[in-house]
């Protein structure tokens, strides 16, 4: 399971490379770990994936606003959202390998007996560990399993390490805080320390008044806002599913105290019908409940979104009853009124928060693994239509007899509507599959009958079934189907 799930991932990697969709960051210096470039079909898939969301979020709703905020803001908007002093993960290293961990992402073996080594493994990865507790000729029948953070560390010297075959290398855990930090103005002092934006959220929480007032929104409304964040994770990975430099799509309802569970319950299936449009399939998504002990500082309840990836089920939104907690913490912080006076109850009053937040890269990923497939004879990505780079491919099927200027007047026209790719080299069915790889929903082919009768051969990419339509219908066919 393991590896074939790493073959999956490197084929898909390999996919984006080779069709442009996502490339390693610094690539010609050897690359940057957990930064992403995204090349000219990422980016129109990116897009696709951000328009989607915000026409759901604002453009079909009354009462969700727009903003874009900085990423730079007031360091002291970080000691209020807890982040200085919170936003902290707890890192182990192995003194032997050089690897480094989050101790919340270890689990370990624990011999039933009571002493002997016990083995520790990356959570999610059981195989890894049962190959290599195989070597070691142990019986997983004799162990338990258990968070390492149940682990006292004086019991570490009996810790094998996931990387090691010798006990006693992990370091004790060290909290570290994930916020990147850099210096504003040209004098480098702590008192000129400031944090690129870990969260969109904060820059919604502190608009809260200035959006209400300029928009003239009453309770419940939201405040959406796309943007990138930054996170110095510790251990990031699996391709663009955790990176250091990302985008986040989040949603901030405000609402009046006690209706807050009524509309945490309301965005939890509106989130998840969103994911349809996406043209994601449901089996392979889930809700995960936060338990007492996952449930961040803020939050009263949580629940995530999990799509099945090739590395396991994982979280790919976050939906949160964060009570009143920021606008609170802000008021006091910055000592400024954060109340909202409601007039039809006639009271004042801090608003609750229901938040949903994802990530536009992790999405991306989520899009490209449900919609990748392997056939006998080609490789094809599934995308929903809307969510596809390219809407359409228009092929002359040979360059000669007026066909090439044809097929090249036709994308004429629909390129003021479309993203449409003009692709004439190369046999065909060869060019179909390039189609195919980039997952693009219609083939128009312009061939001898066009010529004659105005026809054109239109083929659907899952079906890969062809009809004949008039080139004069092109455009209402695709308006009917990709839109
Ligand atoms: P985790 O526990 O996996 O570190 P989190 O619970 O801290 O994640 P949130 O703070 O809830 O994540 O972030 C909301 C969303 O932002 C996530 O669901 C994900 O889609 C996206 N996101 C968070 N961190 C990253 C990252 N390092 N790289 C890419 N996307 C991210």
């Amino acid at each position: 399971m393991a590896n074939q799930a790493n073959d999956t991932m490197d084929k898909l990697v390999s996919l984006c490379k080779r069709r442009g969709f996502i490339f390693q960051s610094s690539e010609i210096y050897g690359g940057i770990n957990s930064c992403y470039d995204y090349g000219p079909m990422g980016i129109e898939l990116k897009k696709n994936i951000k328009e989607l969301w915000w026409k759901a979020m604002v453009y079909e709703r009354d009462d969700v606003e727009g903003l874009d905020a900085s990423i730079l803001m007031h360091p002291r908007v970080w000691e209020a959202s807890g982040h200085v002093e919170g936003f902290t993960d707890p890192m182990i290293d192995c003194r032997e390998t050089k690897a480094r961990y989050r101790e919340d992402q270890l689990l370990v073996y624990v011999p039933k007996s009571g002493d002997g080594p016990m083995y520790a493994f990356p959570e999610g990865d059981p195989e890894y560990i049962t190959k290599k507790l195989k070597k070691a000729r142990v019986d997983v029948g004799d162990y338990d399993i258990r968070p390492l953070s149940g682990i006292p560390v004086e019991q570490y010297a009996r810790v094998i390490g996931p990387d090691t075959t010798v006990a006693g290398t992990l370091t004790e855990p060290r909290l570290f805080n994930l916020m990147f930090k850099t210096f504003m103005g040209p004098v480098e002092s702590d008192a000129n320390i400031v944090f690129l934006r870990p969260e969109t959220a904060q820059g919604i929480y502190v608009n809260f008044h200035n959006v209400r007032e300029a928009a003239r929104q009453k309770l419940p409304f939201g405040i959406a806002q796309i943007g990138k964040a930054f996170r110095n994770e510790i251990t990031p990975g699996n391709f663009v599913f955790r990176m250091r430099e990302f985008e986040q799509m989040e949603m901030q309802y405000f609402v009046k105290p006690g209706e807050d569970e009524r509309f945490f319950e309301y965005w939890k299936q509106e989130r998840l019908a969103w994911y349809e449009r996406l043209g994601i399939r449901r089996e392979n998504l889930q809700f995960h409940q936060h338990g007492e002990g996952e449930l961040a500082h803020y939050a009263k309840a949580a629940f995530d979104i999990q799509f099945k990836f090739p590395f396991g089920w994982s979280e790919i939104e976050g939906i949160h009853n964060r009570t009143d907690f920021d606008l609170v913490r802000h008021q006091e912080f910055s000592r400024k009124n954060l109340q909202y006076f409601d007039q039809d109850a006639g009271e004042k009053y801090i608003p609750y928060v229901v938040e949903t937040s994802t990530g536009v890269d992790r999405l991306l990923l989520t899009a490209l693994a449900d919609a990748y497939e392997e056939e006998a004879e080609r490789v094809v990505l599934r995308f929903s239509p809307a969510v596809a780079p390219m809407k359409a491919a228009i092929l002359p099927l040979v360059k000669k007899d007026g066909m090439a200027e044809t097929a090249q007047n036709i994308v004429k026209g629909l390129r003021k509507h479309f993203r449409v790719f003009y692709d004439e080299s190369g046999a065909v069915g060869r060019r179909y599959r390039r189609q195919d790889e980039i997952g693009t929903p219609y083939c128009f082919t312009v061939d001898g009958q066009t010529m004659e009768d105005g026809s054109v051969t239109v083929r659907e990419r899952d079906s890969m079934a062809q009809e004949r339509i008039s080139q004069d219908q092109i455009m209402n066919y695709l308006v009917d189907r990709v839109m």
